[in-house]
């Protein structure tokens, strides 16, 4: 028995629900590309890219997705034999590294673990010992979502700024931007890079790249820049070189649909929207851990982040139990990955999603846990839904005002 038709929920960090909306909109013919609306197409967005960065600097649309960002970022600023530093907490700024080293840049991994955060003090210790200036770069993961860790980025830019350290600070928030505050000036970074598959709810395919002005100093001696990802040719006046050819036609109508819809919602109601299913996430999942069977991935309550939650399974099989909900309910949920595959799963609460997704999604993992007989403790879901209760009503909260 199965009760999977209808609309199949992928609750995986990425891709992620595309909105109607979205699809509508990118559902027309192709436009001339040399003249006409798409122009000013492009400029806008261009423009609403960089403000939800909340940056003045510049922002970049290239076709590729976060691995094609994370390229066009190292290529832009950095040269070979350069020095970087990489804040490990995850998988994913250690991914980035890696790109970098095999471009011929030296790569130091200030260690970490798939279970906390990047600890600022650390940061701030390995700079000041850094005497010469030698770190050209500092690469992190907002939120790595190997992990399901939240990194403290403002306290990043702070320990930098401690250490009287120059270095670029760059961070990865594929699964953060639109989802969580991010304040690219106000904290100190200097670039900043992310995907269109994830809180942007667009489909997989673009990739955006942020810079302010030190970082479009650096890219004057960038000694890695390849024709594609150059800035310099994407600031051309000249539309087709704004994408080094034709323009994601498609995609860029998708984006502008998907923009206003997290402008219409407004950005600190998506972040509060996130912040309370993540924690209703947060609450069934803390109830089912009394079965000793499942615990929290990232050990420090406040280090888990609001757009996936990964889970370890210590009495059951992640697999088995993600193919159950596949199966016979029609969620996705995701996989382990890295050193965690085999051994945890993941519910993503990301983009475009609501209580009905989440609590459905929720419902189902708890349904596949007691048709398997993993041991839990009951009432997650009902934990879940009788906090969303108290909490939702209360109009006027911010983000980081919601109990957790
Ligand atoms: C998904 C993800 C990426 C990679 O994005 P792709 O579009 O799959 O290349 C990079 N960083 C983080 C933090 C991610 O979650």
């Amino acid at each position: 028995m199965t009760l999977r038709a209808g609309r199949e929920f992928l609750a995986i960090p990425g891709p992620t629900t595309v909105p109607d909306e979205v699809l509508r909109a990118m559902h027309r013919p192709a436009v001339d590309l040399y003249a006409g609306p798409l122009l000013a197409l492009t400029d806008s967005l261009h423009r609403d890219i960089a403000r939800v960065f909340r940056t003045e600097g510049r922002a970049y649309i290239y076709i590729g997705n976060g691995h094609g960002a994370w390229e066009a970022s190292l290529t832009n600023v950095l040269s070979k034999g350069d020095k970087i530093l990489v804040l490990e907490s995850g998988r994913f700024a250690v991914g980035w590294g890696e790109y970098a080293r095999r471009m011929g840049v030296e790569v130091e991994v200030l260690k970490g673990d798939m279970r906390r955060a990047v600890r600022p003090s650390e940061v701030e210790d390995r700079l000041k010992a850094d005497k010469g200036g030698s770190i050209k770069a500092i690469l992190v993961a907002q939120i790595d979502t190997a992990s399901g860790v939240v990194n403290d980025i403002a306290a990043i830019g702070k320990a930098r700024q401690a250490a009287g350290h120059d270095a670029l600070l760059m961070v990865d928030v594929v699964a953060s931007l639109g989802c969580i505050p991010f304040e690219m000036d106000a904290w100190g970074v200097d670039l900043a890079m992310a995907g269109s598959q994830k809180g942007l709810m667009m489909p997989p395919g673009l990739g955006f790249v942020a810079a302010n002005d030190r970082a479009r100093q650096a890219h004057k001696t960038a000694g890695l820049r390849t024709p594609y990802w150059d800035w310099t040719d994407r600031e051309s006046d000249v539309h087709y070189q704004k994408f080094a050819g034709t323009p994601p036609e498609h995609m860029l109508f998708g984006l502008r649909q998907a923009l206003d819809l997290l402008f219409e919602e407004g950005m600190e109601n998506a972040f509060r929207r996130h912040r309370l299913l993540a924690e209703a996430t947060r609450r069934a999942i803390d109830v089912w851990a009394g079965g000793q069977a499942l615990t929290f991935n990232i050990v420090a309550p406040e280090e888990r982040c609001d757009t996936v939650s990964v889970v370890l399974t210590q009495g059951c099989d992640p697999d088995a139990l993600r193919t159950w909900c596949r199966e016979h309910c029609g969620v996705v949920i995701g996989h382990g990955i890295g050193e965690l595959a085999g051994k945890a799963f993941r519910v993503a609460h990301m983009g475009h999603v609501n209580a009905p997704m989440m609590l459905g999604t929720l419902g189902v993992i708890e349904m596949a846990l007691g048709a398997m007989g993993v041991p839990h403790g009951p009432g997650g879901v009902a934990a879940a839904i009788s906090w969303l209760g108290q909490q939702v009503g209360h109009g006027g909260l911010k983000a980081d005002q919601v109990d957790r």
